[in-house]
């Protein structure tokens, strides 16, 4: 019999309308329990760890994805699979870092949560968790078919940190438009096997630092040169600057001087763009080769949650910002395409 893991973190799957104000709150598990009787009918075992508190993941933060980290590897021989029951909100943030503090994972580690609580009658949280749980166990020739941490939300199965919420409204809250989907469940559920990651002969080895000295530079059409300033002298190792279309930006000297400056100073400067689909191609316009002679990075195709998270968990293993800008540029996890 198979053993899976719950690591129930809160989210909207457990929570109730308080009486008094009308929201919603956090409560404990065994409301989830409560709502699905079905739990104590699977054909594996599921053992739950509650965290204390139960949030709202709006106040996911580093502390929680290590003790997180932290249980999947206390508890990584035993079981055959790990869930995690969060928010959906910060959920993307949260399965890239993990992504990262968990490197050689040959087990599944699915997020998965929902747009209405369990004890509602429409809710979408039953249909997600049972998929989530049957992905967790699910193997092949001895071997888990998922070995990455993934998120699971309205029958799809994404890489997680290529994945983004993208709607608050639907239960279709979450897309990778820069990478397949990694199964969908219908009747079956189809696994698309040829972009899976397969850690069969790797080591798992688990990370356990974190340095969130890392800050965001969100470009528009006559943003200041305070604001920008602001940020570029923040008490920060990295910058994640969203950039325009393909990594463009404002080619005032003005603006690249204080680019060229903050890079000289020993602070790394990633390019993303703002588009969430396509990839940063620095030289494709001239509005991005500037970039490119300054020794601004390529941020590829990466997420703005990855591009966040690996920096933070780069940044946590490495003293040295030369070699956090040189792995920011690398496919560690399968986060990021290069075309180089
Ligand atoms: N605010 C909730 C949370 O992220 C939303 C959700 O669970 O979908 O915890």
């Amino acid at each position: 019999m198979y053993n899976i893991f719950i690591i129930y973190t809160g989210g909207t799957i457990g929570m109730v309308k308080d009486a008094k104000t009308g929201t919603f709150v956090p409560f404990d598990f065994q409301l989830i329990e409560k709502n699905l009787p079905d739990l104590s009918r699977l054909e594996y075992q599921v053992t739950v760890h509650s965290f204390t508190p139960i949030i709202d993941s709006s106040n996911m933060r580093p502390s929680i994805w290590i003790e997180m980290a932290q249980i999947i590897r206390d508890n990584y021989e035993r079981y055959d699979g790990f869930v995690i029951l969060h928010g959906s909100d910060t959920m993307a943030f949260s399965a890239s870092i993990l992504s990262f503090l968990l490197e050689g994972l040959q087990k599944p580690v699915i997020l998965s949560g929902s747009q209405l609580p369990i004890g509602e009658i429409r809710t979408d949280a039953r249909e997600n968790l049972m998929t989530a749980l049957e992905i967790a166990s699910a193997k092949k020739d001895d071997r888990s078919i998922i070995q990455e941490v993934c998120i699971l939300f309205d029958n799809k199965l994404f890489r997680g940190n290529r994945s983004f919420k993208y709607n608050s409204d639907k239960f279709e809250a979450f897309r990778s438009p820069n990478y397949p989907v990694l199964a969908e469940a219908g009747i079956h559920i189809r696994y698309n096997h040829d972009v899976l990651l397969d850690n069969t002969n790797k080591e798992f080895i688990y990370h356990d630092k974190i340095d969130n000295r890392v800050g965001v530079l969100k470009l528009f059409p006559g943003i200041s040169i305070e604001t920008i300033r602001a940020v570029l002298d923040s008490p920060v190792r990295s910058i994640v600057m969203e950039t325009f279309g393909s990594g463009n930006t404002m080619t005032d000297s003005w603006f690249l001087n204080a680019l060229q400056q903050t890079i000289q100073s020993g602070k790394n400067i990633l390019d993303i763009s703002q588009c969430k689909v396509g990839s940063v191609e620095l030289g494709r316009y001239e509005t991005s080769n500037e970039l490119k002679s300054i020794g601004v990075l390529n941020g590829y195709d990466m997420t703005f949650e990855t591009a966040v998270t690996k920096l933070m968990y780069l940044q946590g293993e490495l003293a040295d910002q030369e070699q956090v800008a040189y792995w920011i540029q690398q496919n560690i996890r399968g986060e990021l395409t290069s075309y180089d």
